[in-house]
């Protein structure tokens, strides 16, 4: 048994590597921050966590308790298995990119695209996409009428989402850059992987 601990600065992203049967728990240390989670496949990297297959056959916008996301071939490669949070996270917000932020007059301002690319090449990885990410914290559940509103991040301080690894995977998360209203609450801040092997 070891737990391993990696911190994800503001505005930055990290990859690491974890083995089938990890826990993976992301902390939101400071509250009210998002975070961008990606899992792919270590011994096949054409294998990546898909939001799309997991809403499809989960038939939720976000997995219970129990159940599992897939990959893009709808094979399971993590089970949520615990949220010490109030249990807002999205998936169906594309990471935040360049264009986003140019939308809103800010050039060359720190996203979770370009961060996801660095973090994988700092790990030797090279993915033909950027793959669509699971937000957790991220609190923008659709409206009836089918609006998308994004609010700030309910998760307070020492919050956090646990996973448990169904296979050898490499995580990449990054702490999300927007730092106007509302996501973050106008402040970047960190977050934290913990990796708890059996
Ligand atoms: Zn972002």
């Amino acid at each position: 048994m070891g737990i391993r601990s990696v911190t994800v600065p503001a505005q930055s992203g990290r990859a690491v590597d974890a083995v089938e049967g990890d826990l993976l728990h992301i902390v939101d240390l400071d509250g009210h921050q998002v975070g961008d989670l990606w899992l792919i496949d270590a011994k096949d990297h054409t294998r990546w966590l898909s939001v799309g297959h997991t809403r499809d056959r989960g038939e939720r916008l976000f997995p219970l308790v129990g159940q599992h996301f897939l990959d893009r071939f709808g094979d399971p490669i993590a089970e949520l298995v615990a949220d010490d949070s109030p249990g807002k996270h999205d998936m169906l917000f594309p990471p935040c990119d360049r264009s986003l932020y140019e939308s809103e007059g800010l050039v060359d301002h720190p996203n979770c695209y370009d961060n996801f690319v660095s973090a994988t090449a700092s790990v030797g990885l090279r993915l033909p996409v950027v793959p669509d990410p699971v937000n957790v914290f991220q609190n923008s559940a659709p409206e009836a009428d089918g609006t998308l509103i994004v609010g700030t991040a309910a998760s307070e301080p020492g919050d956090s989402i646990t996973f448990r690894l169904m296979r050898d995977v490499i995580v990449v998360l990054t702490a999300c850059s927007v730092d106007y209203w509302p996501t973050n609450n106008m402040e970047c801040t960190p977050l934290l992987m913990r990796i708890e092997s059996a």
